[in-house]
C-alpha cells in the first residue's frame, strides 16, 4: 500500500520507508535517517502529489503519453510501450505494440487456417504442414508439366507421367517413360526374328550375327572342298547330306589338288636350288666324313660323288665337279678322280657354245697359314673346242651319250700324296674348282 510520509523536512511517496540494518530508517528521497515516531501518512498530500502532472514512464521508448499521476496505472492498460505476456500464454513476454504481429506470425500458440485444405492448426503444427499440405496444388518434380493436389503426386509420378523412368523389360536398363519405345528400336536384348526364317525363337538383337553365322540352320553355307573346287552351297542344315554323298567327287578333287600342289613345290624346290647355287665361277667343296666315304668307295666299284652345282657367273654356265676318292680309270684303287661337268643351265641358250674357258682344280692344304705356307696341289686346263664334253648340253642326252662325261684328271692325286700334310684334316677334305671368265663376258 501507497503512503505519503511526512516527517519535518522530509516527505515522499513510498510503499515503505527504507531501513537500515540497525533498525533505523532512511528518508527513500535523501537516504537521511528518519525518525520513525515522526512518521505519519499524510492524505491531503498524497491528493495533491497524485495529482501531479508526469508522463508515462515510457516515453524515452517513444511514449506521448502525459497524465495526473493518478492516471498512470490506467494509462499502462493501453500503453503501446508497455512489456505485457502474450495472451495465448506460449511464455513470451513483449511490448503491446508489437504483439499484434506475434500474434499473427510467431506466435507458437496462434491459430492459423491452412489455405488449401481449411484445417486449423497452432502456429507449430502449421510450420510442419506447410508443404506436405496433400490438398496443395503442386507441379509434378519430373518437370512433365502437371499439376494437380499433392495427394496424386505419388499415383501419377509412378504410373501416368511421361517423365517417369522405367526399366526397359529387355535390357533391364532405365529409361524416362516416352522415350524407352523408340529405345527398343535399338535396345540390344530387343527379341527379333531370324531372316532366314529357321523358326528359333527370341533371338536378342545382338546376338543375331552370331546366330546367322553360327547356329541358324537355314543360313547358306559353301562347301568346305571348297578349295578343291566344289561349288556347292546349301542350308547348314543340309551340309552333312552333301559330305556323305559327294565323297568320290571331292575325293577326285583332292586328288587333282594334291598333284597340282606337288607340281608347285617341285618347281619352288627347284627354284630355291637355283638360288642357293654360288653364281661366282668359284667351287669349293667339302667332303666331311672322308674316311667313311672313301671306304665306301672301295666297297662300290667306280662310286662317284657330286658336288653341289655351281654358275661360272651370274646368268653363266652351270657345272657340276664329281670326284672317285677310290679312283676310277688310270687312277682306280690308287688316286683320288677329279673330274667337271657342265650341266643344263637355266642360260644355255644366251651362251657361247662350246665351253672353253680355263677350269683349275686344287685340294687345300689345310695347314695352319701362320706355321707354313699351305701347299695346295693344283692342275689347270683349257677345254678343247672339239671335245665332245663341252659343247651345249641338252636335256635328252642319255648316260652312253659322251658328252654327259665329265672332264677331269684320274690321277688327280694318290692315296699316299694326299695323307701328308693337311690335305685331310678333322677327316674333312676341301676340293676347289675355279673357272677363268674374261671381265667383258662378264659385263
Ligand atoms: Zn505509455
Ligand atoms: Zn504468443
Ligand atoms: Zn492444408
Ligand atoms: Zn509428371
Ligand atoms: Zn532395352
Ligand atoms: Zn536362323
Ligand atoms: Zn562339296
Amino acid at each position: 500500500m501507497r503512503i505519503t510520509l511526512r516527517e519535518s523536512r522530509h516527505m515522499a511517496v513510498s510503499d515503505a520507508p527504507a531501513q537500515c540494518s540497525e533498525g533505523v530508517f532512511k528518508c527513500p528521497e535523501d537516504q537521511l535517517p528518519l525518525d520513525y515516531a515522526k512518521i505519519y501518512p499524510d492524505p491531503d498530500l498524497e491528493q495533491q502529489i497524485l495529482s501531479l502532472s508526469i508522463r508515462c514512464i515510457h516515453s524515452e521508448e517513444g511514449c506521448r503519453w502525459s497524465g495526473q499521476m493518478k492516471q498512470l496505472q490506467g494509462h499502462f492498460s493501453t500503453c503501446a510501450f508497455n512489456v505485457i505476456p502474450c495472451p495465448n500464454r506460449c511464455a513470451i513476454k513483449l511490448t503491446r505494440r508489437d504483439l499484434p504481429d506475434h500474434l499473427q506470425h510467431d506466435c507458437p500458440k496462434r491459430k492459423v487456417k491452412c489455405e488449401f485444405c481449411g484445417n486449423e492448426f497452432s502456429g507449430e503444427a502449421y510450420e510442419n504442414h506447410q508443404g506436405l499440405c496433400p490438398q496443395e496444388s503442386v507441379y509434378c518434380e519430373n518437370k512433365c508439366g502437371a499439376r494437380m493436389m499433392r495427394r496424386l503426386l505419388s499415383q501419377h509420378c509412378l504410373a501416368d507421367c511421361p517423365k517417369r523412368t522405367q526399366p526397359c523389360k529387355f535390357c533391364g536398363k532405365e529409361f524416362v517413360y516416352d522415350t524407352i519405345q523408340s529405345h527398343q528400336y535399338h535396345c540390344p536384348r530387343f527379341p527379333v526374328q531370324c531372316p532366314n526364317q529357321c523358326g528359333a525363337p527370341n533371338i536378342a538383337r545382338e546376338d543375331l550375327g552370331s546366330h546367322v553365322k553360327e547356329q541358324c540352320g537355314s543360313a547358306l553355307v559353301i562347301c568346305p572342298f571348297k578349295d578343291a573346287g566344289c561349288k556347292h552351297r546349301c542350308p547348314k542344315m543340309g551340309m552333312t547330306r552333301h559330305l556323305e554323298e559327294a565323297t568320290k567327287v571331292h575325293l577326285t578333287m583332292m586328288c587333282t589338288l594334291v598333284s597340282r600342289q606337288r607340281q608347285e613345290i617341285t618347281e619352288l624346290r627347284r627354284e630355291v636350288e637355283e638360288m642357293s647355287v654360288s653364281h661366282d665361277g668359284v667351287l669349293i667343296w667339302k667332303i666331311s666324313d672322308y674316311t667313311r666315304k672313301l671306304q665306301e668307295a672301295k666297297v662300290r666299284n667306280n662310286y662317284e660323288f657330286f658336288s653341289p652345282p655351281f654358275y661360272t657367273h651370274r646368268y653363266g654356265y652351270k657345272l657340276q665337279v664329281s670326284a672317285f676318292l677310290n679312283g676310277n680309270g688310270s687312277g682306280e684303287g690308287t688316286h683320288l678322280s677329279i673330274y667337271i661337268r657342265v650341266l643344263p643351265g637355266e642360260y644355255d641358250t644366251l651362251l657361247e657354245w662350246p665351253f672353253s674357258y680355263k677350269v683349275t682344280f686344287s685340294i687345300l692344304d689345310q695347314s695352319d697359314p701362320s706355321l707354313s705356307k699351305p701347299q695346295h696341289i693344283t692342275e689347270t686346263f683349257t677345254p678343247d673346242p672339239n671335245w665332245k664334253n663341252f659343247q651345249k648340253p641338252s636335256n635328252s642326252r642319255n648316260s652312253l651319250d659322251e658328252s654327259t662325261l665329265g672332264f677331269g684328271y684320274p690321277r688327280f692325286i694318290s692315296h699316299e700324296e694326299i695323307k701328308k700334310r693337311n690335305y685331310i684334316r678333322d677327316n674333312c677334305i676341301f676340293l676347289k674348282a675355279s673357272v677363268e671368265i674374261p671381265q667383258k663376258i662378264i659385263a
